[in-house]
């Protein structure tokens, strides 16, 4: 930037288009300069100077995200040609941060200023500064080990402490000391920075005291039975009642939930008539389309020339606690709820669950409503719960998860001994045994647990464990084209759209592509249909199924037949006549699921097979029959337990394909049991027969 005053009659040039630099990225520069972060940035280039890793921490809002990396290129650029990545556990953020710093940057999305999320690169060999999923940087560590691409790695939101965010601070650790000239910036939002900078050989600190303002914090007097309900009215009352301008933020827990609030909020205001002020109101969850996602930097609706105040109101999950920083919000609506992976490894089964936030959470939420003025939130919980019954901190999402991929992972960048490595919090012995006994039955690992060539091969591909194994395996069922269909359905959001207004006729829509073998099939089905109707957006809408998620979902198979194409895994079709076309598929399903298999019992429910756990078919099932044995894509743990994604299999293969898992020798006792040993008796004899 220009100090002397020769310099600041020249006209700027933008270093990497050579170009001078737009009006616009003055504009930007003019915002940058007034962020807290800023007058630190002698400090932390003299840091980053002196010691190889450095730990963070700023307000929300402060411009770390923005700001710090943009330095960081500045210091790359002066030792080489290196780039420089900052992760960041949510692909939204991801994307939405490298569109703005480009911006800043004044260069083109892509170019210098990149981003790279699971089944998504938009960099190029030009990247300077790449953000990207802490998944996707960990993915990288696979193939270049001591992350030769960079100078200095960014783990921002490092407070949230994700899985992959976990196992990087670990592999990180590592990889610092054999490159004495890769710096590590460790960000967070939350003051409690003593446990990285220990983790990191007592790592200097830098604190950035936000401008933040005072949060007057409400409380319920007594439990909301109905905390939507609650949220909603809580909102509408403020709308109405407060008197100082300013937007609104409501934490809910997911897409659904989001939806359907801003439609009753919407209801309710249009029921208002004219004469109050407009409300408007924005969805944000992390499924929503990009250019949706923007629209939470949209300003409020104007006031109205009666005095009413127009004001918007952000209807998000979690992404708004720390993620996304949305100015204008004065106040906070925090129902005290959010999904959160939990895992049981007797039973094997991971699922989000909505359950209530910790008190660090509830802090972060009270002070997003103090970024530009004193502000208010609301906590629909009582005063106690909040003290009593709310824990101090999230756990680390390592400790709630099922470790299948992350050991796989592990593995392949060469980390064998899982017991010693240096997890910050080490997670549950029990879990890890589980995901080595699950690769164990994948063959991904041998019986010592070392990586075998098929777990090498299966590491490659950004899916769970079981899928890779399914798709590896389909090649010898000749159905790989499909199965890679299905594989890919199976990665992207849900693909079936059921309106409230028109349940009846997408249900009636989805009977149309539903196979009788089951819900696999008829995801099939659906692609198939897609790709037909030329992938036409007004027969995706005609058919109550989602476009974007078709598109998602061709576009990810693209990927994933390029990875399969790099280890010659070739793709092949059964003959559309034959009888064998659908049993093919199936059968190849069973390779990778065999683990997740149901039987239906005499009383008419299904226990799964080993965990004998009690579920029922998913009510979004095509399946209008209950066979006898099913193989699941998800165990879905509600009020009841179902199982999602189900289809139809038969229990002679999963003896033939998977007789290590199905060793009856070693099966607990149950009807299933019994079944099989009814079955592999009559396939012995058969093969003695054909022996003769
Ligand atoms: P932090 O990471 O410390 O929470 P950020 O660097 O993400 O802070 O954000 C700093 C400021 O930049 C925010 O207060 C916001 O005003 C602005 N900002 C960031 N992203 C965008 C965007 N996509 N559009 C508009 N403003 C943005
Ligand atoms: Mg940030």
């Amino acid at each position: 930037m220009p100090t002397s005053t020769a310099a600041k009659n020249q006209v700027q040039h933008n270093p990497y288009t050579g170009l001078p630099y737009t009006p616009r990225y003055h504009e930007f520069y003019k915002k940058r300069i007034t962020l807290p972060v800023f007058e630190y940035r002698t400090d932390f280039m003299r840091l980053l100077a002196l010691h190889q890793c450095i730990v963070l921490v700023g307000e929300t809002g402060s411009g770390k995200t923005t700001q710090i990396p943009q330095w960081c290129v500045e210091y790359s650029r002066s030792m080489g040609l290196k780039a420089v990545a900052c992760t960041q556990p949510r692909r939204v953020a991801a994307m939405s941060v490298a569109q703005r710093v480009s911006e800043e940057m004044d260069v083109a999305l892509g170019q210098e200023v990149g981003y790279s999320i699971r089944f998504e690169d938009c960099s190029s060999a030009n990247t300077v500064l790449k953000y990207m999923t802490d998944g996707m940087l960990l993915r990288e560590g696979m193939s270049d080990p001591m992350l030769e691409a960079y100078q200095v790695i960014l783990l921002d939101e490092a407070h949230e402490r994700t899985l992959a965010t976990d196992l990087l601070m670990g592999v990180l650790k590592e990889v610092v000391k054999q490159r004495p000239d890769l710096k590590l910036v460790i960000m967070s939002a939350t003051l409690d920075a003593g446990k990285f900078q220990q983790y990191f050989d007592n790592a200097p600190l830098m604190n950035v005291p936000g401008r933040t303002h005072p949060v007057e914090i409400f409380y319920t007097p007594e439990p909301e039975r109905d905390y939507l309900e609650a949220a909603i009215r809580t909102v509408i009352q403020i709308h109405m009642c407060e008197e100082v301008a300013g937007d609104l933020l409501l934490f809910l827990t997911g897409q659904e939930e989001i939806e359907e609030a801003c439609k009753r909020i919407k209801r309710e205001m249009d029921n208002l008539g004219p004469e109050v002020g407009e409300l408007k109101c924005i969805p944000l969850y992390s499924t929503l389309p990009p250019n949706l996602q923007q629209r939470i930097f949209e300003p409020a609706p104007p006031t109205k020339p009666n005095g009413a105040i127009g004001r918007k109101v952000v209807v998000s999950t979690n992404i708004a606690e720390t993620s996304l920083t949305i100015d204008g919000v004065v106040f906070v609506i925090d129902p005290g709820f959010a999904k959160q992976k939990v895992y049981n490894p007797r039973i094997r089964v991971e699922s989000l669950l909505v359950s209530p936030i910790s008190k660090a959470s509830a802090q972060q939420r009270a002070g997003r409503a103090g970024r530009t003025r004193p502000g208010k939130c609301f906590r629909l919980y009582t005063e106690r719960a909040y003290k009593n019954e709310m824990q101090d901190n999230t756990y680390p999402e390592i400790l709630r998860s099922n470790l299948g991929s992350v050991v796989l992972q592990l593995k392949k960048l060469g980390i064998d001994d899982l017991v010693h490595f240096d997890f910050m919090d080490p997670p549950a012995p029990e879990t890890l045994m589980r995901a080595l006994e699950l690769l164990n039955y994948l063959a991904a690992l041998d019986d010592d647990g070392n990586l075998t060539d098929l777990g090498a091969v299966m590491a490659e591909f950004p899916l769970d464990p079981q899928l890779a194994k399914m798709l590896i395996a389909s090649c010898n069922h000749n159905c790989s084209n499909e199965i890679l269909s299905i594989t890919a359905m199976l990665s992207v959001p849900q693909c079936f759209v059921r309106p409230n207004e028109a349940k009846k006729a997408a249900d009636d829509s989805k009977m149309r592509f539903a196979h009788i073998d089951g819900d696999h099939l008829t995801l099939l089905n659906v692609y198939h249909a897609f790709k037909q109707n030329m992938e036409d957006p007004q027969w995706c809408y005609e058919h109550f199924v989602n476009y974007r998620s078709l598109k998602s979902g061709d576009n990810v198979r693209q990927q994933l037949s390029r990875i399969m194409d790099r280890f010659s895994l070739k793709r092949t079709s059964t003959d559309f006549t034959s009888k064998d076309y659908y049993i093919n598929i199936r059968k190849a399903l069973v390779n990778g699921f065999f683990m997740q298999v149901a039987h239906l019992e005499r009383t008419g429910h299904y226990l799964t097979i080993k965990d004998n756990q009690v579920v029922q078919l998913h009510p979004s099932s095509c399946l209008d029959h209950k066979p006898e044995w099913v193989i699941y894509n998800e165990f879905v743990l509600t009020t009841k337990n179902y199982i999602r994604t189900v289809t139809d299999i038969k229990p002679d293969w999963l003896l033939k394909i998977a007789p290590q898992y199905y060793d009856l020798q070693n099966f607990p006792q149950c009807e299933a049991k019994r079944q099989l040993e009814g079955i592999q008796t009559r396939l012995d004899s058969k093969q003695y027969q054909e022996g003769f």
